[in-house]
């Protein structure tokens, strides 16, 4: 079970104050991943645009890369850009020489690990031959060196994972519009619901989310004006939580509407 399966399992057992126990056994395609008490079924899943999904997909394909000017293999993770709540499209093909560049230059000071995040600020008032300050400038949040990694290449690399900051929208509302938007794309999500003796099926939504978005939805107490258009897809509660932020989410149904839950209050 993922941690957010488990933890969406925690929101909705107390929330509701209901038993939730696991369906998904994995032994079977397209079993839903929770039973609630006897009549209800729940699915866990994530809300994803596009564009993020584009960018995430051209970003896995480069996770290995050769580094022929380093001693030594790296771990990097990097933040892809983002422009307001869209992922830029990143061309890893100049971006990696440029982050190898300054790991060689990080090797050169005999350093084998970029400064964990509470060192790292000061950097940023360095001047542009500091290495450091230049993998901050290209998104890298963190970057160490990996000799293990050697054993199994045989040559030095660069295994890059690239993460994204956020996907919903500043404005809650559009949050509406990313659920729908899922909807339709992930149509197993909602499909694998539709069982015998099931009168309650419910989706959580986990929405990976930049602090300013998360503070907006869930930390802000905002709520949508609009429930989601769910009617057509058989759903009868929908959850929404933000990745980071486990104890609360806001979940929604045709009879009340956005509600909020929050373990702490
Ligand atoms: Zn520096």
């Amino acid at each position: 079970m993922s941690y957010e399966e488990r933890m969406a399992q925690e929101i909705v057992a107390k929330a509701l104050g209901r038993e939730v126990t696991q369906w998904d056994t994995g032994k079977q395609p397209s079993m839903y991943d929770f039973d609630i008490g006897t009549t209800g079924a729940l699915e866990v899943t994530t809300i994803v645009d596009e564009d993020t999904r584009r960018a995430l997909v051209r970003a896995a394909k480069n996770h290995s890369i050769r580094a022929r000017n380093l001693h030594t293999s790296w771990v990097v993770m990097m933040r892809l850009p983002q422009d307001g709540n869209k992922v830029l499209i990143v061309d890893f093909r100049e971006l990696v020489p440029r982050i190898e560049a300054a790991l060689a230059a990080l090797e050169a000071q005999g350093q084998a690990e970029m400064p964990k995040w509470d060192s790292l600020s000061k950097h940023l008032f360095c001047d542009a031959s500091c290495p450091v300050r230049t993998l901050l400038g290209y998104g890298v949040t963190s970057a160490r060196q990996a000799p293990q990694l050697d054993a199994k290449h045989g040559k030095p690399h660069i295994e890059l994972s690239a993460m994204h900051g956020g996907t919903v929208p500043p404005d809650v509302n559009l949050v509406v519009d990313a659920i729908e938007h899922t909807l339709a794309k992930k149509q197993d999500s909602w499909e694998k619901l539709h069982v015998p003796g099931k009168s309650e099926r419910e989706i959580f939504f986990w929405a990976a989310s930049t602090e300013r978005h998360t503070h907006r939805l869930i930390q802000e107490d905002r709520q949508p004006d609009r429930g989601p258009d769910v009617e057509k897809y058989g759903l009868t509660r929908v959850w929404v939580g933000a990745i980071g932020y486990w104890d609360t989410a806001l979940h929604w149904t045709q009879e009340h509407g956005w509600q909020r839950y929050s373990h702490s209050s």
